[in-house]
């Protein structure tokens, strides 16, 4: 199992996915194209059924139940493209085997280095075999490595027809990463009663809470007149903006929060005298204490307009997402199995809020019930991103056990 999870994950992060928030296609991004096609064919390889693509890059297939009874049919989800924050063209993976507790040396040319001085989590991984970059680029096991796991354990299960299972659907979805990766997605067509995404870090992580969130759009107006003659005419846009970030609770932010603590993230600030555009995203997990925040913003820019007109600042407000354990609590007994299909190859399950959002936090308000699950690595989004191949066989497993749990429990 650890060499085909090896062999799928060095396969797939060799193909550019990288998303890209500026083209509204979807997918977004070619390269997407490239590996949902490679997908489809070895879904086929393996022998699942239904396989299929859509013009939007959706692949799904379903894997028949082997049980003669009544089982809910679920599903398994991963998104093929890569994050935006840094390159993912020319991924050269690199396997560590037996990690020894020491320094990495990821490219000796430009002196990167995987060191667990900065990285202490690295400690975990005595022993263990590591997939990491060249130093250059990500890795990209976020998230295919959740790819590489559903597509062993399928694998898995066709090959072990004694393993009961229901009938089980997996997806692979584009353009997670530019918060599209449900806007397609057909839930209907899916057909499942409950998924789970594989796209989680280190081992046991396991997530049904996410954020509610939302994203704002300040723009004032001012009136730019010579300095020299500005008196009682000149608007100063810029300043009024700063008026609107020091009325925010200062404490309030990404940089003082953790947990099951909310904020206010001044995401971007633009301005001079005439004109001035603040971006915020704003974020809790707690429906209550979210929709407060956004008021509070709202009121902010009431009171300023009633002090330089309507016209001069303009409030765009919009929900972006909300907290799916909104929709996972009434079924929470999906969690549950998950967790003890977990125990069952002895991982503790780390069961935490997301402090940001899934697929699953859109999906589930889409009628689809799905939370998170481990992939097994590490430090997303960059170039000392690596994954243990020893947690993706545990990921597989999870899978498998959580496949032959729903015939015994539901
Ligand atoms: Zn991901």
């Amino acid at each position: 199992m650890k060499q085909k999870l090896i062999e799928r994950l060095s396969k797939y992060v060799q193909i550019d996915t990288q998303s890209n928030e500026s083209n509204p296609d979807c997918p977004s991004t070619d390269g997407q194209w490239e590996l949902a096609h490679l997908l489809v064919e070895e879904l086929k390889d393996i022998g699942m059924h239904d396989v299929t693509v859509d013009e939007n890059g959706y692949v799904m297939a379903t894997l028949p139940s082997n049980v003669d009874k009544d089982v809910p049919v679920i599903g398994f989800l991963a998104h093929v493209d890569t994050a935006t924050d840094f390159t993912g063209k020319g991924v050269k993976p690199q396997v560590v085997e037996q990690y020894n507790g020491k320094d990495i040396l990821l490219n000796k040319e430009k002196n990167i280095v995987l060191s667990p001085d900065e990285y202490p989590s690295l400690a975990n991984y005595n022993g263990h075999t590591l997939i990491t970059t060249d130093g250059t680029t990500l890795l990209g096991a976020d998230n295919k490595a959740g790819i590489a796991e559903i597509m062993t354990a399928l694998e898995y299960l066709m090959t072990n027809p004694d393993i009961p299972h229901g009938t089980i659907r997996v997806a692979f979805t584009p353009d997670e990463e530019i918060g599209r990766g449900p806007h397609k997605f057909d839930v209907d067509r899916f057909g499942a009663q409950f998924a789970y995404t594989i796209d989680g870090g280190p081992l046991g992580e396991l997530q049904y809470e996410s954020f509610n969130a939302a994203a704002a759009k300040i723009t004032v107006q001012g009136n730019n007149v010579h300095p020299g003659t500005a008196k009682g005419k000149m608007v100063h846009a810029t300043k009024i903006a700063m008026k609107i970030q020091a009325q925010l609770p200062a404490e309030q932010a990404p940089e003082y929060t953790e947990g099951y603590e909310g904020f206010f993230h001044l995401l971007s600030f633009e301005g001079d005298v005439e004109e001035a555009k603040l971006y915020y995203i704003i974020r809790d997990h707690d429906r209550n204490k979210f929709n407060k925040k956004k008021q509070w913003i709202t009121s902010i820019v009431k009171e300023l307009q009633s002090q330089y007109g309507e016209e001069c600042i303009q409030l765009e407000m919009k929900d972006q997402y909300y907290n799916m354990a909104e929709k996972i609590e009434p079924v929470k007994y999906i969690v549950d199995i998950a967790a003890e299909a977990m125990k069952d190859v002895d991982v503790e399950p780390l069961i935490q809020p997301i402090r940001g959002g899934t697929d699953g936090s859109q999906l589930s308000f889409m009628g689809l019930p799905t939370p998170n699950i481990f992939t097994g690595g590490e430090n997303f989004h960059g170039k000392f991103e690596y994954i243990s191949v020893d947690n993706m066989v545990k990921a597989t497993e999870t899978i498998i056990n959580i496949a032959e749990r729903f015939t015994k429990q539901c």
